[in-house]
Order: structure tokens, then C-alpha cells, then sequence
């Protein structure tokens, strides 16, 4: 037996289009600080550098 979960109905278009928006947005500003930052944003001490610096090695982007 298949079980098959439809969207909400309460919630409206317009309400799912801004969170669609809002995730979207929310994806390229994480890229960017993991990806191309190189700690104009993210200078909150070595930790987060190095957090960045990380990331951009697991996710395979060029950085040295
Ligand atoms: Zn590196």
C-alpha cells in the first residue's frame, strides 16, 4: 500500500513562493560564504575561517 503526502492545501501559493524565495536565497548566501567569502563576510576570528576554508575543500571548489 502506497501512502502519498500532497502539499498542504492551508498553505497558499503566495506563502509557499516566499518560502521558496527565502530557502533559495538562504542556499546562495551559504554558498557564497563557504564559497567565495575568503573572509570579507565570515571574519569572526580563525574558527569561522577555517570552517569556510573547510568547507570549500569538502564541497571540491578551487581554493589553493
Ligand atoms: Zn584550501
Amino acid at each position: 500500500m502506497a501512502v502519498v503526502h500532497l502539499p498542504d492545501e492551508s498553505l497558499g501559493n503566495a506563502a509557499l513562493a516566499a518560502a521558496v524565495t527565502a530557502t533559495i536565497l538562504f542556499a546562495f548566501v551559504v554558498l557564497y560564504l563557504v564559497g567565495f567569502d575568503q573572509g570579507a563576510i565570515s571574519r569572526s576570528g580563525m574558527f569561522m575561517h577555517e570552517l569556510m576554508h573547510d568547507g570549500r575543500h569538502l564541497l571540491g571548489l578551487p581554493c589553493h
